[in-house]
């Protein structure tokens, strides 16, 4: 399915080798076998690629939103019709089991339609003027070249989730895949390619993050930087963003609380708890991380989550029925270790799993763990754990348990599990989260804002609010008469 060597990066319209004899190797991590190498780019290609995307950002802005719109149609399009393909490489450089990698592209193409049909709606405001001989515009313009530096967790809607809005709102994009994960970014300008995107709107620098972040940030012309990745990337970026007062849009690391209320459907919470937490094996930003029940349920609700749990295939992402693919790399898993290893010698019950998985995969595979008699201190409870553990804790009381919820930097998503409308509006407006659900896990969707607050970052992909980030609200103030 792949070449040996894939050394190629996409400037001003065309794709060129970049063969100075280094390369960056990606790997199956099923087998821990090469898959090919990419281009290893640095900061004279980046620089390269920024000049493409300002030649090309008068030609892109000034089109009309409507023409805009046929391009990211047709991208859309042509996404969807080839996810099966789009699945496997994906699968093939992430894990996951090939199922998820389908449906991601497909969730991916759909970022794609809905802001294909974003592209007309850039609303402007008429303001009612208090001066007689004044009349006020408000009119959104397109912020300009925007860097891209994306994750390797989502490695396909991760990106049509940032260069959609963009692209849809006017800019022009040049994007930095995670190196774990270049392959589908490859796939993705192709698509673009195909869908007879113009020359130098968007550009595709794969190597050094330093390198190509760095030239990233000292260029003024790179007017907003969109960021999904670890916070303290985020943090770095932030800093660095102040010489020019770069504009920052930033999804970052999240910490998830799921609170599961006596009231809550034992059944429907287990099976819901059991999706956000291993969906990706644990890999995911909005995954439960801490799991509070309440103690009038906790047991049965342990037990068959539990049950739940044990039932699930670890593999690779290609067979048949499997459900937890591999984890990305080595540090992965060495962090699953060193937070069981914690919440253990903290006085943690391993009721479930709590050791490598014995396959016949070269890969980090790594057993489903539940946890319980969880103290506030242990790792898990509070650095954000990206891998197949659920530790489960106890509560009695509400307010003390969203003031539990809420103990941390992070906020992202939080989940309730409760039958009783009340507590379902009263919970969900006290948890400091940018995203909340409510018997629901799965809230990342095309047409709602997704984001975080306090150190989860800020701005919102998704819905019209994405679109909103890649657009200046410019004044005009006219005088009349
Ligand atoms: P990461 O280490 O922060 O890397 C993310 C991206 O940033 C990669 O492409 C990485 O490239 C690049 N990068 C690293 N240092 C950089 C620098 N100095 N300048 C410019 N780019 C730099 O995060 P990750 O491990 O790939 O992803 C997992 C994290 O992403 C988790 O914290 C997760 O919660 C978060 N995430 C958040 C969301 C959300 O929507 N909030 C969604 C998905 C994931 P290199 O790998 O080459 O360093």
């Amino acid at each position: 399915m792949f070449e040996k060597s894939t050394k190629i990066i996409f400037i001003d319209g065309k794709w060129k080798e970049v063969d100075d004899g280094k390369g960056v190797a990606v790997y199956n991590p099923a087998t821990l076998e090469p898959i090919t190498e990419v281009a290893d780019g640095g900061s004279r290609v980046t620089e390269e690629a920024i000049q493409a995307a300002s030649k090309a950002f008068p030609g892109w802005s000034e089109l009309t939103g409507r023409e805009r719109s046929r391009i990211l149609y047709k991208a859309y399009e042509l996404m969807s019709e080839d996810a099966e393909r789009l699945g496997e490489i994906l699968t093939t450089e992430q894990g996951k089991p090939l199922k998820e990698g389908i449906g991601e592209v497909k969730g991916a193409a759909n970022f794609l339609l809905w802001y294909s049909e974003e592209a007309s709606r850039g609303y402007g405001e008429w303001i009612p003027s208090s001066i007689k001989s004044k009349r006020m515009l408000v009119i959104p313009q397109p912020v300009g070249v925007v860097g891209a530096i994306t994750p390797w967790n989502f490695p396909s809607s991760m990106i049509t989730r940032k260069i959609g809005p963009a692209l849809a709102a006017g800019c022009t994009v040049v994007l930095k895949p995670a190196p774990e994960t270049p392959l589908s970014a490859i796939e993705i300008v192709k698509i673009f390619e195909r869908a007879g995107m113009p020359e130098g709107v968007i550009n595709l620098v794969t190597g050094d993050a330093q390198e190509i972040g760095n030239a990233m940030l000292k260029s003024k012309e790179v007017r907003l930087l969109t960021f999904t990745g670890s916070t303290a990337v985020g943090k770095y970026l932030m800093q660095e963003s102040a010489e020019h007062v770069k504009k920052l849009s930033l999804e970052l690391g999240g910490h998830a609380p799921s609170v599961v209320f006596e009231d809550a459907d034992i059944d429907k919470a287990t099976s819901l708890v059991l999706a956000s937490k291993f969906r990706n094996n644990g890999q995911t930003c909005i995954c439960t991380n801490r799991l509070y029940v309440h103690e009038s349920i906790a047991d049965q609700f342990t037990a068959m989550l539990t049950e739940k749990v044990s039932q699930l295939k670890i593999g690779s992402g290609f067979e048949e029925g499997v459900e937890l693919g591999p984890l990305i790399n080595e540090q992965a898993s060495e962090k699953v270790h060193s937070h069981l290893r914690d919440a253990v010698g903290k006085g943690a019950q391993v009721v479930l799993g709590g050791a490598e998985w014995e396959g016949n995969l070269e890969g980090y595979f790594y057993k489903p763990t539940v946890l319980t008699d969880i103290s506030d201190d242990m790792l898990i409870m509070n650095e954000e754990t990206f891998d197949p553990i659920i530790p489960v804790q106890t509560f009695s009381d509400e307010t003390e348990v969203l003031q539990k919820a809420n103990d941390t930097d992070y906020g992202l998503a939080a989940y309730i599990f409760t039958e009783n409308t009340n507590r379902a509006i009263r919970a969900s407006e006290k948890l400091e989260y940018g995203i909340v659900g409510v018997n629901d896990v799965f809230p990342a969707v095309a047409e709602a804002p997704f984001g975080g607050i306090k150190q989860s970052g800020n701005g919102k992909e998704g819905g019209h609010y994405g679109m909103e980030e890649f657009l200046e609200m410019k004044f005009v103030s006219i005088g009349i008469g």
